[in-house]
Order: structure tokens, then sequence, then C-alpha cells
């Protein structure tokens, strides 16, 4: 039988004796929240969980198990468009310490974090920093911008940043009966906009919501995107993740 990596499909036995080889667990965190009108609302979830999974399967070495992800993040910013369920960022830095705490009671001291939704971060840190202060757990995070060398060779789009070229290639690549092609809209922005400029560090950052720039909730141009980008992507991703991983269960 193939080793099970999922913390949930083990039993407690199996975890347990898995705790004695392997002292890092790796939690995914997404988001549920609006991807334009042509991609699936669990994008965020999806690929995080199912990057980290793949990773996870491929390692030679010991397998560290994989926490179910949490699958709503801090989307308070797409809260303007159908079918977005936001936690408050308390909400999500609790759910996070809860689970670190549980996971170093059992055995895994080190905890990889990988995060799926950009609205997660600040608050991601925060949990981590929590934690790190309360019960020395070492923790790390990664995230999307595992695949970021190859974003910026494959993907045209300047400032691509929600439901554009890229995501909607990753999804083209690994659930294309979910992409609607024939909703994905024109691209309608561009930038530097007065307000926003992904591509370069602002001198002072700037709190912005979705719909206050977009009608389409696109940021980007989904119509770049296409099946092949997103299979690369997601094989750089994946690799560069493995060995990361292949790092952190190496730290004392
Ligand atoms: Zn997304």
């Amino acid at each position: 039988m193939e080793e099970k990596i999922n913390w949930g499909e083990m039993n407690r036995w199996e975890l347990d004796k898995r705790s004695d080889i392997v002292d890092t667990a790796i939690l995914p965190i997404g988001s549920l929240e609006q991807h334009g009108p042509h991609l699936p609302l669990d994008t965020d979830t999806f690929y995080a969980r199912e990057m980290v999974e793949r990773a996870v399967k491929g390692l030679d070495s010991v397998k560290p198990p994989v926490l179910p992800a949490i699958s709503y993040g801090v989307s308070e910013h797409h809260m303007g468009f159908p079918g977005t369920v936001t936690l408050e960022p308390e909400t999500l830095k609790h759910v996070i310490v809860d689970i670190g705490r549980s996971a170093i009671r059992h055995g895994f001291h080190k905890l990889l974090i990988f995060n799926g939704h950009g609205g997660n971060e600040a608050v991601i840190k925060t949990a981590a920093r929590e934690l790190k202060n309360e019960t020395g757990m070492d923790i790390f995070i990664d995230s999307y911008k595992v695949m970021d060398p190859e974003r910026e060779d494959l993907v045209e789009t300047e400032n691509d940043v929600h439901a554009g070229e890229f995501e909607t290639s990753l999804v083209l690549a690994s659930r294309e009966e979910l992409v609607d092609e024939r909703n994905i809209p024109e691209k309608e922005m561009e930038f530097p906009d007065t307000k926003l400029d992904f591509e370069h560090e602002p001198e002072f950052s700037h709190t912005w919501n979705t719909h206050d720039l977009t009608r389409t909730g696109v940021l980007g141009d989904a119509n770049k995107a296409d099946k092949e980008k997103g299979e690369k992507l997601w094989e750089s991703g994946i690799k560069r993740l493995r060995e990361r991983i292949e790092t952190v269960i190496e730290i004392d």
C-alpha cells in the first residue's frame, strides 16, 4: 500500500508512528473568494492543497503529514462580488495557532505553512510569531510565490494578480472542466493605476478593494492563459516546493 500522506486519512496509530520519524507537518491555506466570472471560488484552496500533496507524494525521504487545508481566508477585499466568504483576520489567526498548538503536542515541532492567497500573508506571519513565542515551534512559510521565476518568464500580462493569465492557466492545467471559457472577460484595466502598481514596490502602500478597481473581478488578462503555461507552472512549483520541504525536514 502506498504510504499515506494526509493527516486526516491516517488512523491515530499511523499518525503517531509518523511523528516518530518526521517532526514536520504541512498546513495548506487557501480562500473561498470570487475569481472573476470564469474560475471556481475555491481556486486558491485547491492549488495550495494540490501543490503540497503532489510535492509530498514525490519525496524520496520520509513524508510529512499534510493537515487538512484551511479552506477559508481573509478576503474582505473581494466581498463586493458574489460567492466570497471571508474570515476576520483574528479568526484565521486563532485557527492557525490552535492547529499549531495541537500539532506540536503530537510531536510535530516544525510546521510548514503553504499559502495560496495573498490576503492571508499578514495574518500567517502574526500567527507564526505567536506560535513561536508560545510553544517554540519552528514555522516556515511558503506560498504560490514558489512559482515566481517561471511566472516571470511565462506570464506576459503586467500586474496579473488575480484570476488573470497566471491563475487561469493554473486552473486550465488542473481542472479544465471548471473554467468557463465563454465568460472570460476582456482585459479591463491598465496599470500603473493611480492607486496601484503590483509590479513595483510602492513608495507607500494603499489599501484597496477589488470592486473599486474592476467591474469583472479580474486583475490581469485571462485571455492570455493557456494550459501549457499552467502545466509548466505546476511542474516547476511542485519541484521547487519539494526541495524546500526536504530542506525544512533536514533542519534541526
Ligand atoms: Zn486566487
